[in-house]
């Protein structure tokens, strides 16, 4: 194979309980498994969430949601974003929970319900701070009134997200302008409420006793930690992904060449540049030339020029002579004592790790591990 990623689905299930036995309470696995399970890929990935035992998979859209229900049918899914018009009818076809952010939503659902004679399922959302989706809270009241009033409309979960996690003080005041909604809704309401805010980057901060009963992560659960600080340190989850491509060609180049488009990298000496037969056709960032490593036979190499389509391009000036095209280039992952970790190289590339698991693209054959301990 030219390119790969290897998906580690055993490493998904030991993180998956590693989170679980941090939470600080039992509570509900919201698994969120947007955007093709953040790039591992939806169905083996769903199918191993499931085995694992997740609660919840919470999905961006309908389409997404279609594919994990046609795999299994039962698992309850929400839909995280809001819906077009178009694709109401498909909350009932495919028995999906939808998340209810606006006034202008309730009156679709609850005439769609009627008509079918179903009720349909929503999670309600407050918009707390993040500025984005849910109702706003100081105005959430009259939306919370007019849900509980429609009958077609079953709220089975509250919900809120957070603008900035690290911002311990302004995610306190987003926790207490939700906690206010939640405690004036109904005591009977709040019973088998699914309630949740916290995602991988905020879940570390949770505190015993609290009213949330219910985590939402994505990105931590593909043993990428969003923080560095030390919280999350204690928390050893491991890469779920790493990313793999083969040394095409060693040629010896004079110096003075420069390299690539735009001719930012200019050789010093002689030297011997190796070409990876991936480029951000595939997952190697843009932006990670001259900045960011690749590893071949446990050893670092400099990434130099700047990262075209198809290719890449490695400095191999102090690589062992008898280096041979054809051998593995690990771009993201381990080899030997060396490792490269996702988001140090979202960080090369000035970019998120979110962003570069999506960007992660088609031509990119996925191949599952899925040893059992
Ligand atoms: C994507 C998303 C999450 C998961 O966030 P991570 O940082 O990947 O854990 C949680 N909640 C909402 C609303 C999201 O859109």
């Amino acid at each position: 194979m030219r390119s790969w990623a290897e998906i580690d689905l055993a490493a998904l299930e030991r993180n998956l309980n590693l989170i679980r036995s941090a939470l600080p309470q039992p509570m509900k696995y919201v698994s969120v498994v947007k955007a093709d399970a953040y790039g591992h890929g939806i169905l083996p990935t769903a199918a191993r969430l499931m085995q694992s035992g997740v609660d919840l998979f919470a999905v961006a859209n309908i389409k997404e949601a279609a594919e994990i229900r046609e795999m299994a049918s039962g698992w309850p899914i929400l839909v995280l974003g809001p819906l077009l018009e178009d694709e109401d009818s498909a909350l009932l076809e495919y028995d999906l929970i939808a998340t209810l952010s606006s006034a202008s939503e309730l009156p679709r659902f609850a005439a769609l319900a009627r008509k079918r004679k179903q009720k349909i399922k929503i999670h309600l959302k407050i918009d707390s701070g993040m500025g984005r989706l849910g109702a706003w809270w100081e105005e959430a009241g009259e939306l919370i009134a007019e849900t509980l009033a429609t009958q077609e409309i079953e709220l089975c979960g509250l919900l809120t997200h957070f603008a900035d996690p690290r911002d311990l003080a302004f995610t306190d005041l987003q926790r207490s302008r939700f906690q206010k909604i939640h405690d004036a809704l109904p005591a009977a309401k709040r019973e088998n409420l699914m309630v949740h805010a916290d995602n991988s980057s905020s879940l570390l901060n949770l505190k015993k006793d609290s009213i949330f009963n219910s985590v939402r992560i994505g990105l931590l659960q593909f043993g990428v930690s969003p923080q560095k600080e030390s919280l999350f340190s204690k928390l050893q989850v491991e890469p779920v992904l790493s990313f793999h491509s083969k040394l095409a060609i060693i040629k010896k180049l004079p110096a003075q060449t420069t390299l690539s488009y735009g001719r930012q990298y200019q050789l010093q000496k002689s030297s011997n540049i190796g070409i990876i037969s991936a480029g951000y056709g595939d997952a190697i960032p843009l932006h990670c030339g001259n900045r960011a490593d690749a590893l071949i036979r446990g050893n670092r190499y400099p990434i130099v020029g700047r990262v075209t389509m198809d290719q890449t391009l490695v400095d191999l000036t102090d690589a062992p002579d008898n280096l041979e095209v054809g051998e593995t280039v690990t771009l993201i992952g381990k080899q030997g004592d060396q490792e490269i970790l996702l988001t140090k190289l979202a960080e090369d590339a000035g970019t998120i790790p979110w962003e570069l698991l999506c960007s992660i693209t088609k031509r990119v054959p996925r191949v599952y591990t899925t040893n059992r301990e």
